[in-house]
This record gives structure tokens, sequence and C-alpha cells, in this order.
């Protein structure tokens, strides 16, 4: 397979983004390279098939085990990359335990033959057959848990991948490869293609057997276009401008700023389902902000490796100045700033930017129409749910939405009015692996995790029987 991408050797610079330091130079992979991984990954797939389906969940079950024994060395090479704080990466490892075990535990059951009709002379039976070889072009946010929701069913229904980290997140995506190899997984059945955009071009000229990507909009739109001659399932999961709303249905509204304060900084905002606005009723609304940025003044801001961080750097050099846009641009159309700490001392060097709550903003301003991903959040006061629900839905993004209050009875209606994957009732910027992962309009198509996250990475095949047949 000749690809026309023409990939040199070069090195990568791996950059700490605390200090602005290159940390690692890797060779990134060429032309050349990634050709040969293919050419290996459709042999192996082919032998991995035949590995049986309890055999390839044990092998992961070893990987889940190794992601346990190495977490504290993972989570310091996690944080040294894409700068989130130490317990924050060390709670991304956990958390991605947490879906391989929903794996391991439920893939036999939604893999397993389905006997739709059986008699003495006649059958009908679905199986699950795996895609191929397939394309997990990944996220750098969380590197462990986007990853995961895509490599571990694949491989488990007998899939062989092609997985590209993002570049910000090169060295976890080399640990994984490495622990899923000493875990087990055949060499040929498992590659890690380093690189940055360049790379995962290259991985769309070549005739895979499925797309799953997780990123932004613009590259997401980018790669559906790039493979729609393909006629092989393309998967995406993007960006979100996810909403929460505080009805007036609250007695206890500093319990639900606290919640909100969490929902739009864990992790410095870089979730794609981190909460970005916020609409209040005008009933509790001082109240609110009085309690959101005594809230938010309580998160300890400074280097990822400090005890008790909270908010550490951004992960990438652009990204401060990007936000520092989205701030402007309120302030000039009459948002007012509620809270803007200094940034404390030695942080200079590092991509760092202090979080930012901003009042009375409206639909006319980036900040609460754009994807911030980063510790900026705008909270907006509405007279009715009416005006919350008009307000939340004004986005073409559909994934997460939430909404609290005390009743359900508030809180049902409003949630089945959104057009999102997701929806909350007091609670916000959570997944659980039982339950799909999508979004809708410019958030995605296709999804994860689940029962269905596990067939997605199959093809179902019809078998009509007639005659005498067994069930092997
Ligand atoms: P990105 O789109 O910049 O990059 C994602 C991946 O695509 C990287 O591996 C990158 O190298 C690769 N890539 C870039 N250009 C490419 C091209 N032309 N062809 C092929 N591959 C290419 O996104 P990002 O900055 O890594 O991630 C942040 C975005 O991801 C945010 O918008 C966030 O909301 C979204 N996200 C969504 C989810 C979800 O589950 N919906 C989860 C995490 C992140």
């Amino acid at each position: 397979m000749a690809l026309s991408s023409t990939l040199k050797t070069h090195l990568m610079e791996i950059i700490n983004p605390a200090n602005g330091q290159v940390i690692a130079d890797i060779a990134a992979d060429t032309t050349a390279s990634i050709s040969s991984k293919y050419q290996q990954l459709l042999q192996g797939q082919q032998s991995w098939l035949s590995v049986p389906l309890p055999e390839r969940i044990a092998r992961l079950s070893r990987f889940h085990e190794l992601l346990g024994q190495h977490q504290d060395r993972l989570a310091e090479i996690l944080t040294s990359e894409v700068g989130k704080p130490l317990s924050q990466a060390a709670g991304e490892i956990r958390g991605a335990r947490g879906r391989i075990e929903f794996f391991l535990q439920e893939s036999e059951k939604w893999l397993a033959d389905e006997w739709i009709a059986k008699s003495e002379q006649y059958g009908e039976m679905i199986r699950w057959e795996p895609l191929g070889v397939i394309a997990n072009i990944s996220a750098w946010n969380y590197p462990y848990l986007v990853g995961v929701n895509v490599f571990v069913p694949a491989l488990i229904a007998g899939n062989a991948v092609m997985y590209k980290p993002s570049e910000y997140a090169t060295l976890t995506g080399l640990e994984i490869e490495q622990l899923l190899l000493e875990a087990g997984i055949p060499a040929d059945v498992f590659y890690t293609v380093k690189g940055g955009a360049e790379a995962g071009e290259a991985l769309l000229e070549l005739p895979l057997d499925g797309y799953f990507f997780t990123g932004s909009y613009r590259t997401g739109q980018y790669i559906r276009q790039k493979t729609a001659d393909k006629l092989v399932p393309i998967q995406l999961e993007l960006g979100g401008k996810d909403p929460l709303y505080v009805s007036a249905d609250n007695a206890d509204v500093q319990a639900v700023a606290q919640a909100a304060v969490e929902g739009a900084f864990y992790n410095a905002g870089q979730s794609c389902c981190a909460v970005e606005r916020v609409y209040v009723h005008e009933s509790v609304y001082d109240q609110f902000v009085e309690a959101f940025v005594e809230e938010a003044a309580t998160l300890q801001v400074g280097a990822p490796t400090q005890e008790g961080t909270f908010i550490g750097p951004l992960t990438r050099a652009s990204q401060p100045s990007f936000l520092a846009e989205q701030v402007a641009d309120a302030v000039e159309k009459g948002a007012q700033i509620l809270f803007q700490p200094p940034l404390p001392e030695g942080t200079d060097s590092g991509y760092y930017f202090a979080p930012v709550v901003l009042g009375n903003v409206s639909h006319e301003m980036a900040v609460m129409k754009e994807e911030s991903f980063g510790p900026v959040i705008g909270i907006q006061r509405v007279s009715d749910d009416e005006e919350a629900i008009a307000m939340m839905q004004d986005t073409p993004f559909g994934l997460t939405a939430s909404v609290y209050a005390d009743n359900f009875e508030t809180a049902k209606p409003i949630m089945d009015r959104m057009q999102s994957g997701t929806v909350y009732w007091n609670c916000c910027d959570r997944l659980s692996p039982s339950l799909p992962w999508s979004g809708r309009g410019d958030s995605g198509i296709g999804w994860t995790l689940s029962y269905l996250g596990i067939r997605a990475f199959t093809q179902p095949k019809a078998y009509h029987l007639k005659g005498k047949f067994s069930e092997k």
C-alpha cells in the first residue's frame, strides 16, 4: 500500500507545560513505518481472531492489573506531558481501570452469538464479527479514558488497532503500548503511531476498516470528509459547550455552586463534558454567584506536582492567549469579571491561566457560544425555565446538559427537551461505563461505553440456517 504523504524521519519534542522545557525527543513515524505497521496489523488481526474470546479478555485483564501496579509512575509521566495535577492524573488512571472492568465483565455476554430463532430444521442467528484493522485517533485531555473507550473493546472483539495518541500525550501512548505488550497482546495487533496531524493524515489514506476519533469538531469534520468514500464506520467524539441550569427549585444553592465549580474547573476545564456555561434563575442568581466565586477562590492554582494543586498549567502553549481573547471579547461586550486571581509566583514559564468567572454575559459573546476548553466560565441570569431551555439549546453542540432542581418533576421536562447525548439531574461532568457516551449535532456521531460501545467495534452477520445444524 503506497501512501501519497511523505513523512520523513524527524524528532518530536515533548514539552512539559508546567515550565515549557523539552523533556524528551521521540522519533516520529514515517510514511514507510506507518505502511509497515499497517501490513503487520493486517496479518496480526487474523491470528488474534483465532485466540478464543475468554483468552483475549484474560489478556486485557492483565493490562488492567498492570495499570494498577504502575499507577504512580504512569501518573507522573502523564502530568509531565499534559500538566494535569498529579492527583487528577492518578484519578484518571483509576477511572480508566473502572471502565476496563466493565468491558471485562460484559464483553462475553454482548459478543456471544445471538439466536433469534431455533428449531429442529431452521435457525436464525447473529454473529458479532470484528471490523478488522481500525484507527484510534485520540485526544490529549484524558488520554487513558478516551483511549480505553476504544482500544479495549476493539481488541476484545478481535480487531487490530492503529493507535495514534495525541502529539501532546505521546509518552503516555508509548506506555500504553508497552503495557499491552506485557499483558500478552501480540506486537502485530496493537501499534502506536507517533506524530501529529500529519501522522493522523497518513492513517486517513490507509484502507482501514473503521475510524474512531476523539478530538475537536474541526478535525472531526475534516476526517469525516476525507474518509467519506471508504464506506466504513466513522465515529467522532467531539467537543461541547455544555450548559448547567440552576432552577428556582434549589434550597441548597451553596452545594449546587460547589458542584458547578468542580464541573467547570476540574482538569482546568479541559474536559469535553466540562461545564462551559451556567444559567441561573433570577430568584437565586445573586446567592449562587456569591457562592460560586467563594468556592472558586478555594481552588489552588500552581505546579501540577505540588500537593493540593487543583488547577495546573494548560496543556497547549496557544491556549492561554485564546482564553484571554474570549475574556476580552466578553468584557468588550459588557461582561463583568467577577473573579480572576493573580497567577502565583513561579508560573511565568508555564502555560498557566488563572480561572475567570464572568457575569452579565450574553449569547453575543464567544465565551457563551464557542468551546473554551479552559478555566473560564460565564454565568447568565434567566427569568424562567423556558428562557433557560432556549439558552441551553442555542448551540450547534449536543454533548451534555445538566439541570439542578430539588424535585425531579422540575428537572425531567427540561432534560427531555435537551438535544444532547447525555443529560444530568443534580450532577454534571461525569460518565458511567454502563451508559453510552455520544454527542449530537457538532458533538459527534457514534458512541462508546455501555453494551453499545462493545458492539460499536463489530459488525453483525446474519446466519439463515435451513437443515440440521449445531450451535458451534
Ligand atoms: P484535535 O482535533 O486537535 O486532535 C485530536 C487528534 O487528531 C490528535 O491525535 C491529532 O494529532 C489528530 N489530528 C489532528 N489533525 C489531524 C488530521 N488532519 N488528520 C488526522 N488526524 C489529525 O483535538 P485535541 O486538541 O487533541 O482534543 C481536544 C478536543 O477533543 C476538544 O474539542 C474536546 O472537547 C474534544 N474531546 C471530546 C471528547 C468526547 O468524548 N466527546 C473527549 C475528549 C476530548
